[in-house]
């Protein structure tokens, strides 16, 4: 009885954040992308001109700093906000990029891949959300094809929350499941993928991909019930670095 009370109070405190956040935005129909930018003045963003994602292509070659890991911090909980399922992670875990450390907050998924390579569309994309002490934003996305099962999804989505829940995860989880072996990357400017699309983010591409099985992709889908991508923006005058 009292884990009813806990699990419906918690509920309304992720619905009551969600309406707080600014009005409601999905993936499909009056409230879908072409349409972000109308739904709310918070939203004006959406209509900038270093938006993600992209298709990335034109590469320019750049001696890209490696990027500096340092992963060692748990995963705390995994929730389902109707836009995507996210694991949050405790305080500690960092990358530096420019000599600037960012902590990881958060890591979350989309089907189908947001960002192309080359016009080539991927099964799923992950992304690691980092910011410095500042508020800066550093995604890292990882590219997902279908293949071998992935670790960490296996134990997330073990959890997998519905729609409006919050979930302790019970498993360590660890943010380095999620990258591939080589940490090579593609860079550039842009924006937040779901509104406001706040710019000024540094968006760090792996080029390889990592695998997760076709079960644990169908299943992703099955609990947004839609495919939850925003289309590719237009590049403008953006390189995009390799
Ligand atoms: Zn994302």
């Amino acid at each position: 009885m009292k884990r009813t009370v806990i699990a419906i109070a918690m509920s309304l405190l992720s619905s009551t954040a969600f309406a707080s956040d600014g009005a409601a935005w999905g993936y499909t129909g009056d409230i879908g992308p072409e349409n972000w930018v109308k739904l709310s003045p918070e939203y004006s963003s959406c209509a900038g001109s270093n938006q993600s994602p992209i298709n990335m292509t034109g590469f320019i070659d750049a001696e890209l700093e490696p990027i500096a890991f340092d992963y060692e911090a748990k995963s705390s909980e995994i929730l389902n906000n109707g836009h995507t399922v996210q694991i949050n992670v405790l305080p500690g875990d960092t990358i530096t990029v420019d000599g600037i450390e960012f902590e990881l907050k958060q890591f979350h998924f989309h089907v189908p891949s947001e960002n192309e390579i080359h016009g080539e569309s991927f099964p799923m994309e992950g992304h690691l959300v980092h910011a410095d002490k500042d508020g800066n934003l550093a995604v890292v996305a990882v590219m997902v094809t279908e293949g071998e099962a992935n670790d960490a999804l296996a134990k997330a989505w073990a959890q997998m929350p519905e729609e409006g829940e919050t979930v302790t995860l019970t498993s360590d989880i660890s943010p380095l499941e999620i990258l591939p072996e080589n940490r090579d990357y593609y860079r550039f400017n842009g924006s937040l993928t779901t509104p406001p699309c706040s710019e000024g983010v540094r968006w760090l591409v792996m080029k390889q991909p990592i695998t997760a099985s076709k079960e644990q992709i169908e299943e992703f889908l099955h609990v947004m019930h839609h495919p939850n991508n925003r289309p590719v923006q237009a590049v403008n005058a953006r390189p995009v670095l390799q």
